[in-house]
């Protein structure tokens, strides 16, 4: 085994799902993380069915479980028409241990993973460490690292990079990162004010021509329970104005008429992106989640898919560290995840941003009764949930060779 450990970069949820599943193989590794702590900005809430078949065996799953909520049917809606269709994910009973989604914020993923290698003494994670460089050679990698101290060069055997979407270990591979950015930004509200007394599920897409919106309930910081709504924010807009208290308010009046101020606890806009990595491994160098693909956050996908990567990336890197397996292992690596990151993620989160937009009424129409006739067809219904809750994209990348 190499002497040198594994660098990862970026202590998100899949550098530290990577920390956590190379420690469990016994394979050194440090993280450095350019932040002071885990990022707690409202982000990924959703988790789909093979995620937590991943998980299972660590025992991340079940510590998960026992903080999220359970969505065993979600609805897609019309924002005037009210409820087009009602989706049972039970039917994915028999695919899977875990056949609905688990509305669990990110950041609270982190904290289960960090707590894990902290139980493990495993904990390598140095924070306020930026990478700021990263160079190769035929035996392993040099890290550029700032921190508080300054700069120094750390040594590696591979370099894992999970720093995001604008990930400096892509740029050390000199790989494209070819797509579009979306010229609208999505804001995200946060409210404690219950819409379930409203007939909504825990997960609703409301679709409009004009303002479709996203609602969801996460358990927030106590666990009671934090409803989500997620708006199109046009793209002249200044965050100031879309921040501002009466503009606030008159959106989500607008959504939801009701008596008094809604208590708003948080608002955030983000920018919307499609892009995937030319390529996921350089030699001794790879990237994983959103360092090697982004999406649009509509169908809770990015950060999923981001996790499969890990499992992915570590499975064949522990093979190459602990049985001297083929180093093109990492080729197939490359093949499995970013195909389907094109041929799934892609397609999926771009077709449902076109169609909860959709401005043309025959085309919603035709839409609507779509999702009407699989809501009502079990075998439609059992076809169209394997796509949307990840576990055909998921299958088909294991299967490439
Ligand atoms: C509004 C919204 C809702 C979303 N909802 C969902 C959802 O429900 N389900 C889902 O699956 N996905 C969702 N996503 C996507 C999800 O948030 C991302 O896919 C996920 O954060 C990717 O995780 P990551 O670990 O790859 O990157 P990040 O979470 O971005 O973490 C990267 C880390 O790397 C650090 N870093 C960056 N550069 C460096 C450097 N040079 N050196 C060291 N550290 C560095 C950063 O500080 C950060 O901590 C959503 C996204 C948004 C914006």
């Amino acid at each position: 085994m190499a002497n040198d450990p594994v660098l990862i970069a970026g202590a998100g949820p899949i550098g530290y799902t990577t920390a956590l599943l190379l420690a469990r193989r016994g394979i050194p590794f440090v993280l450095f993380e350019a932040g002071d702590k885990i990022f707690d900005d409202p982000r990924a809430g959703t988790i789909h069915p093979p995620t937590l078949d991943l998980f299972e065996e660590s025992g991340v799953t079940s510590a998960m479980m026992e903080q999220g909520f359970i969505v065993n049917n979600y609805h897609y809606r019309d924002r005037r028409a009210g409820l087009i269709a009602d989706f049972n994910l039970n039917v994915l009973g028999d695919q899977t241990k875990f056949p609905f989604r688990l509305m669990l914020e990110q950041h609270r993923i982190c904290y289960i993973l960090r707590d894990k290698l902290k139980a493990m003494g495993q904990h390598n994670v140095h924070m306020r460490h930026r990478v700021t460089k990263v160079e190769q050679d035929a035996d392993g990698v040099t890290a550029t690292v700032q921190s508080d101290e300054g700069e120094r060069a750390v040594r590696g055997s591979w370099m894992i990079g999970c720093d995001g979407g604008r990930s400096q270990v892509r740029k050390s591979m000199n790989v494209n990162f070819d797509g579009f950015t979306y010229p609208e930004r999505f804001l995200v509200l946060s409210t404690r004010y219950d819409f379930a007394q409203h007939d909504y599920a825990i997960t609703n897409y409301i679709a409009d021509p004009e303002e479709w919106c996203a609602l969801f309930k996460v358990p927030g910081n106590d666990g009671k329970g934090m409803w989500r709504v997620v708006f199109p924010a046009p793209p002249d807009a200044s965050q100031e104005e879309l921040f501002d208290e009466s503009s606030v308010q008159a959106r989500i009046q607008g959504f939801n008429r009701k008596e008094g101020a809604y208590e708003m606890h948080h608002r955030n806009l983000y920018d919307v992106h499609q892009r995937v990595a030319s390529r996921y491994h350089d030699s001794r160098l790879m990237v994983a989640g959103d360092a090697a693909h982004i999406n649009n956050p509509l169908g809770g996908m990015g950060m999923n898919f981001g996790l499969h990567d890990a499992f992915n990336v570590v499975d064949k890197l522990s093979k190459i560290i602990l049985e001297d397996a083929s180093h093109d292992l990492l080729d197939l690596y490359d093949r499995q995840r970013r195909t389907v990151a094109q041929e799934y993620l892609q397609r999926q989160t771009i077709e449902n941003k076109r169609n909860i937009e959709q401005k043309d009424p025959v085309e919603r129409e035709n839409f609507y009764n779509e999702l009407r006739g699989i809501a009502a067809n079990r075998d439609k219904l059992h076809a169209y949930l394997l796509r949307v809750a990840m576990i055909e994209g998921f299958r088909r990348a294991q299967s490439i060779t």
